[in-house]
């Protein structure tokens, strides 16, 4: 069965089948901004595992980091339901909350911990980076 994730209203659906790559927590401030919350969690799911439908709006924007990512998001109700970031380009990335779904597994990585509000703290074991360039050659992608 594949999962859906979807904007608040609906109209913006991507749909992704088996497990993502990777799912990573990001408390960069960017993810801040866009999810209104202390840090974003991403999904990452293999291009070929997603299919996106519905209206919607690019915003580019540069990541701390300086590499591109292209977020896009329903026009009427402006949830960002998934993205390419130029960093890990054969993925696309997903909001995990997109998907209101428990079965979604659990992150294996803690990025941008620079910026992290000190509060945060994960109960499970997971990889600690302090800042995103960090990440390549060490991300660990499950096949
Ligand atoms: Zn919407
Ligand atoms: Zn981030």
């Amino acid at each position: 069965m594949p999962r859906i994730a979807r904007c608040c209203c609906g109209s913006l659906r991507a749909e992704a089948t088996g497990e993502p790559a990777l799912v990573a927590a990001c408390h960069c401030m960017e993810c801040q901004r866009r999810t209104g919350s202390p840090f974003g969690v991403a999904t990452y799911f293999p291009k070929e595992q997603v299919r996106t439908e519905g209206p919607n709006k690019v915003y580019e924007r540069g990541s701390d980091s300086g590499r591109k990512v292209e977020l896009h998001f329903c026009p009427d109700c402006g949830s960002t339901v998934f993205w390419q970031a130029e960093y890990v380009r054969d993925l696309i990335g997903i909001a995990l909350g997109a998907f209101a779904d428990l079965s979604v597994p659990w992150p294996t990585l803690s990025g941008w911990e620079v910026t992290m509000h000190p509060w945060v703290t994960f109960d499970h074991e997971l990889d600690h980076l302090r800042k995103q360039e960090e990440l390549e050659g060490t991300v660990r992608l499950r096949s």
